[in-house]
């Protein structure tokens, strides 16, 4: 296959990111925005040995699962990959996805997986279910400002202030902030030069309580004539809190490390079930909290606690699941690496009324053995006990050494949270290599348009 030629491709699979795979003459394509089931014509941009990489030129026969997107900036948009796929398409594809992980690299079998598997969790409205978003700003080539999206791969800004995937009152916010530019002359910051002001805004809105917080991130310690941007912005209903973060270092690090509040609190607030949290600007919190509460609604409902069970949750961030569980165990350690987290997990835990929940600063691969070195069952008095371990690791997954450590703690139960079903598949194998098995698993998904999906499982220990 040669570079720039143009070939017709029927597409019969669908790639990790949910890019169209098609094979000509047992040549395998990837090709971006092509839908399985589509007949294209595309281009050939990359052509390795084995495989290339095509643009999609024209759609010869739309497949069944095709459907127009809701906005008009899908393909181009680095923020959503598979919007004209069908939502239900979807679901099966990342399903799927999981379920091919945990066979080829978990090597489980497709029939067992079958029968112990629960169905994806997806959700009734698929847009608008972003609490928080990123815009970035930049200037056109009128040289007026202009904010959106990154167009995939690069820092060009898809001009949108219409994100489908965002809260309608964004639009709102963008819009009086572009205005306000405008009229005072403030300029967008630009990466190349290192100038110019406006770098982002970060909006966040609490689907419970409604309040809204606005952050501009700025290459400066603040912003000119302010209050008049601040006075369009506290006529929106729910506007709770207006703050700048200073960020003058030439990188891509979104946020500064600090911020000043301009008008109103320093946070909002919003729940997770019942579970109360204050949010600052610079806190992580779970951005789909719809999803959210279903997908550690089912780290709970597996991880079966009936009042008296000691329990870990490794990577517990700002504890959204080691605060789910306290109110169902006897105690609840939380291990996570960021200390601001750490902070934020022990005021989530005070204002909620939570007094069983203890948190430890410090990387799990180190916290856990150090603990059950000291603690251990080979020790007189043994405090290292635990029914329950859940985990709910980044992207890489879990360090061999954080699964050995929790074998040697023999909980009964392992509920196992990721984002990344081939790691996920990597670590269970492992598990079940030492005495666990797998019960159960369920795929959630989090990110409806993109690629990504979450996966739950439950591993308990076998009779010895
Ligand atoms: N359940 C958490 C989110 C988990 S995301 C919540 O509800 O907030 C994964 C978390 O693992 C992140 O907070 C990340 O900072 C943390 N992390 C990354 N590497 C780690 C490590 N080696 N040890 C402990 N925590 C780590």
């Amino acid at each position: 296959m040669e570079k720039n030629t143009i070939v017709t491709v029927t597409i019969t699979d669908i790639g990790v990111d949910g890019e169209g795979i098609g094979k000509v003459n047992g040549y395998t394509l990837f090709i971006k925005d092509a839908v399985i089931g589509d007949v294209v014509e595309a281009k050939v941009m990359k052509a390795k040995k084995n495989y290339g990489y095509a643009r999609l030129m024209k759609i010869l026969a739309p497949s069944p699962h095709r459907i127009s997107p809701k906005c008009a900036y899908a393909r181009s948009c680095g923020g959503c990959q598979i919007q004209e796929m069908s939502y239900e398409r979807q679901l099966q594809f990342k399903q799927d996805k999981v379920k091919g992980n945990l066979e080829r690299i978990g090597g489980f079998d497709a029939s067992f997986l079958e029968k112990i598997m629960e169905p994806i969790v997806g959700m009734e409205k698929p847009f608008q279910y972003r609490n928080k978003a990123q815009f970035p700003f930049g200037t056109d080539r009128e040289g007026q400002p202009v904010t959106g999206f990154y167009a995939g791969r690069t820092h060009d800004i898809i001009a949108n202030t219409d994100c489908a995937l965002g809260v309608p009152v964004n639009k709102e916010i963008l819009e009086h902030t572009l205005a306000f530019m405008r009229q005072y002359h403030i300029p967008s910051y630009d990466e190349k030069t290192g100038k110019g002001l406006i770098r982002h805004v970060l909006i966040r809105y609490g689907f419970t309580t409604e309040e809204i917080m606005v952050c501009y991130v700025v290459n400066g310690s603040g912003i000119p004539q302010s209050k008049e941007l601040v006075d369009k912005l506290v006529t929106i209903p729910g506007m709770t809190s207006i703050s700048v973060s200073p960020n003058t270092k030439r990188n891509n690090v979104i946020m500064g490390d600090s911020y000043k509040t301009l008008w109103g609190k320093s946070y909002i607030t919003d729940y997770i079930g019942e579970i109360k949290y204050q949010i600052s600007p610079l806190s992580f919190y779970q951005v789909n909290p719809v999803q959210t509460e279903k997908l550690y609604g089912l780290a709970l409902e597996y991880a079966g606690l009936k009042g008296q069970e000691t329990v870990w949750d490794l990577y517990c961030g700002i504890g959204t699941i080691s605060l789910f569980l306290a109110k169902k165990a006897k105690n609840v350690y939380g291990v996570e690496i960021v200390p601001q987290a750490i902070d934020d997990a022990k005021h989530n835990a005070k204002i909620n009324g939570i007094g069983n929940a203890e948190f430890f600063v410090g990387k799990a691969e180190e916290v856990l053995p150090e603990f059950y070195a000291r603690y251990g069952t080979e020790h007189p008095g043994a405090q290292a006990h635990v029914d329950v371990i859940v985990v709910d690791p980044p992207r890489k997954g879990c360090e061999e050494i954080v699964l050995q450590t929790m074998v040697r703690m023999k909980p009964q139960r392992i509920v196992y949270v990721s984002c990344d079903s081939a790691t996920l598949a990597r670590d269970l194998k492992y598990l079940c290599g030492e005495g666990y098995e797998l019960e159960k698993w369920r795929a959630v998904d989090q990110f409806p348009m993109t690629g990504h999906v979450e996966t739950v499982c439950l591993l308990s220990r076998k009779a010895q």
